[in-house]
């Protein structure tokens, strides 16, 4: 039988509230052993998800005044019964709890054991238990939110998807070279083929994603605004030509918006053309202040053209005032024109706001601006979109290997090997997949995945 774990797993310095969690099949009965609570009522009948206010006892004397969470089996975090103990928040109140727990039968957990067990017990995949260590790990907001979408699952789902598909091509070829008299492969290399290279673009993509691990650099919604005429347009083409070979147009998903990626050293910023909105509606002028604003809104970054000309025009002022909590580069524009003051635009420095003098024609300050936006990205002032990245070095190791299994599909197609050969290396690539999954991987790997964590989780 499993043994019944304990552990304190709440930081170790006097606070509010300290839990002691206990996980295991004994774990209603231990905990039945040591609490007191009103009247006749048992831990051990109590329904699952349920608190109960009573007292810890050491045989006959009190330890603490506790709260204590019932949660059964399957519906809990390592998937078994689950006692969690809320003492007041001592250190020597809470190290005497687990002591008395660990005196009535359970023992005392290893780091990382209750979310072992939740592996172990199919609760969570192996992307997951590494997405809690990175969420607790997180240093900044990119490697956070890569956690966190991570702990939603979504590297699993993506990884689950490219799997489902290699997965139709080893049935459909094993069910050919068993029943040849029904399924036809004449042609089917090149079918394969062509099946192949957008599973193939994704895992190269996922590859060059985690290239920058917990910098993660897949696009910064970027929005260039300010009045008509301020150069936005002239920024865009400038931008865009700037690298022409990595960008890539793609019709935007949401409204008319023309969507241009553009690579700045290890960041890339999802630029977002407003020009088709502008045809009908300018964005500063015609939809207004409040439009404008909801436009900006979203954004990671916003890139404010005024042209130096003209100066800061009222509505400039108040929408820069209304973007407070945003990234904002205020582009001081069109400097190369004579007669241009030194001065800056802003009298004196806004919160978020960084200005630059620039010139979207000669191409003056783009290089400021580059340095800035990476400077930014560095310090993790702009967030990145909602994109999967893998962060962690095991999965990136076990997607090399799928990506080069991949390759040997691609490599065979073209030698015209036998579709049997085909599939060992489409099985390999699936078989390398599913240990990003945590599916066959040794007790070695398991061990060195949750030896990372801290006692208690
Ligand atoms: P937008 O589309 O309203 O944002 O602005 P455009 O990019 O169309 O530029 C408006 C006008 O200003 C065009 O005639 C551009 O050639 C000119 N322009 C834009 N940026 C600069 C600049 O840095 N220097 C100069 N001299 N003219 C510029």
């Amino acid at each position: 039988m499993e043994s019944t774990i304990a552990a304190i797993s709440t930081g170790l310095t006097p606070s509010g509230i300290i839990i002691v969690r206990m996980s295991g099949p004994e774990a209603m009965r231990i905990a039945e052993k040591v609490y007191k609570g009103k009247g006749k009522k048992r831990l051990s009948k109590a329904k699952s998800h349920t608190i109960h206010y009573g007292f810890i006892y050491d045989g006959e004397t009190v330890i603490d005044e506790v709260l204590v969470s019932v949660m059964r089996a399957p519906f809990t975090y390592t998937g078994e019964d689950i006692a969690e103990i809320n003492c007041h928040g001592g250190i020597l109140v809470a190290r005497k709890v687990l002591e008395i727990l660990i005196k009535n039968g359970a023992v005392l957990a290893e780091p990382g054991e209750f979310t072992k067990r939740a592996f172990l017990n199919g609760k969570i995949d192996l992307t997951k238990a590494e997405a809690v260590i990175d969420v607790i790990d997180a240093k900044n907001q990119y490697a956070l939110k890569a956690g966190a979408m991570q702990l939603k699952g979504a590297v699993a789902e993506k990884i689950r998807d490219i799997r489902e598909k290699l997965l139709d091509e080893m049935s459909y070829i094993e069910a050919a070279l068993d029943d040849p008299e029904h399924y036809d492969l004449t042609g089917y290399g090149e079918e394969l083929r062509e099946k192949l290279v957008p599973v193939k673009e994704e895992t190269e993509k996922l590859i060059r994603r985690s290239d920058y691990g917990s910098m993660l650099k897949e696009g910064i919604k970027t929005v260039i605004a300010g009045r008509p005429n301020a150069g936005k347009s002239s920024l865009l083409n400038l931008l865009s030509g700037y690298e022409k070979a990595i960008v890539t147009q793609v019709p935007g998903t949401t409204r008319d918006v023309l969507e241009e990626n553009i690579q700045i050293g290890p960041v890339s910023l999802i630029l977002m053309d407003t020009a088709g909105i502008r045809e009908t509606e300018d964005i500063v002028e015609k939809i207004g202040v409040e439009k404008a604003k909801e436009a900006l809104y979203d954004a990671d970054l916003i890139l404010y053209l005024v042209d130096a000309m003209e100066g800061l025009h009222e509505e400039d002022k108040e929408i820069l005032d209304s973007l407070q909590g945003h990234q904002v580069i205020l582009l001081k524009n069109k400097t190369d024109l004579p007669g241009i003051q030194e001065k800056p635009l802003l009298e004196s420095p806004q919160e978020g706001i960084r200005e630059l003098s620039f010139s979207a024609l000669t191409g003056e300050g783009l290089e400021a601006l580059e340095n800035l936006i990476l400077t930014m990205f560095e310090n993790s002032e702009i967030t990145a979109n909602d994109e999967v990245v893998i962060t962690n070095e095991r999965q990136k190791a076990c997607l090399m290997e799928a990506d080069q299994a991949l390759s040997y599909v691609f490599e065979g197609i073209e030698e015209e090997q036998s579709e049997e050969f085909l599939a060992i290396d489409l099985m390999n690539a699936y078989a390398a997949l599913g240990r990003i999954l945590g599916e066959d991987v040794g007790d070695d790997v398991i061990d060195r995945v949750f030896e990372k964590f801290c006692m208690g989780k």
